[in-house]
């Protein structure tokens, strides 16, 4: 018998959604980063810290996370008093366009400089999802291995940003920065890297920094 091959990309219908997000924020001046990284990087440990902080900077945003079953994160972020949306994704281990574009609905945009969006802790598919960014953010840590970046070398390509989380563990753990630099460097050579840790709040004034300046050029048109 006869068949059909659907050669139509799997992605071609995220894709769609995506650039309509992407044509949006565009028009509103938002910018929106998608934050990548492995489960107990401390994604949502980084937005409890760094929220309270962009408010009193008087950065106007809303955050996006995303879990496969639980509503925890957003229940850490509410807890602060910030704007949150929760994507439950029932057990899909990423964030598609249609998810964002749902949440998104949820939010009052308008007015907003900045849409923070925490991925599915996953290494892997996050990366592959054009969910409308501006830019990806990978999130790595010190207490997963250096190798890390050259396993899963899509999201450190499409990143904007590196992180790496954690460094006040460093003088209990194996982890070598170096190495870990190199092996960033080797797939995405201008790849900027930012240390942070959480705990002690070294380096989130760095982030900080980077996020205000990618909003001003966001509203100055010309992402
Ligand atoms: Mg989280
Ligand atoms: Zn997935």
């Amino acid at each position: 018998m006869a068949f059909k091959v659907i050669k139509e990309s799997i992605l071609k219908y995220n894709d769609d959604i995506a650039e309509n997000i992407r044509t949006l924020l565009k028009e509103k001046k938002i910018l929106m980063v998608n934050i990548i990284s492995s489960p107990g990087a401390g994604k949502t440990t980084f937005l409890e810290k760094v929220g309270p902080m962009l408010g009193r900077k008087g950065i106007r945003f809303a955050i996006i996370t995303g879990d496969c079953f639980t509503s925890r994160d957003a229940e850490r972020i509410d807890a602060l008093g910030l704007e949150v949306v929760q994507i439950n994704t029932g057990g899909a281990c990423h964030i598609d366009a249609a998810l964002v574009k749902n949440a998104l609905e949820e939010i009052n945009i308008s007015g907003k400089d900045l849409i923070i969006v925490e991925n599915v802790g996953n290494l892997v598919c996050p990366a592959e999802f054009d969910i409308g960014e501006d830019m990806k953010i990978a999130f790595l840590s010190t207490a997963e291995g250096a190798d890390k970046p050259l396993k899963y070398p899509l999201v450190i390509k499409e990143s904007k940003l590196a992180v790496v989380n954690k460094v006040d563990l460093l003088k209990y753990v194996d982890f070598d920065m170096d190495f870990s630099e190199k092996c960033i460097r080797q797939i995405n050579p201008g790849l900027e890297v930012i240390k942070i840790s959480c705990k002690s709040g070294e380096g989130i004034e760095r982030v900080l920094e980077w996020i205000k300046n990618k909003i001003k050029i966001k509203k100055e048109n010309v992402l």
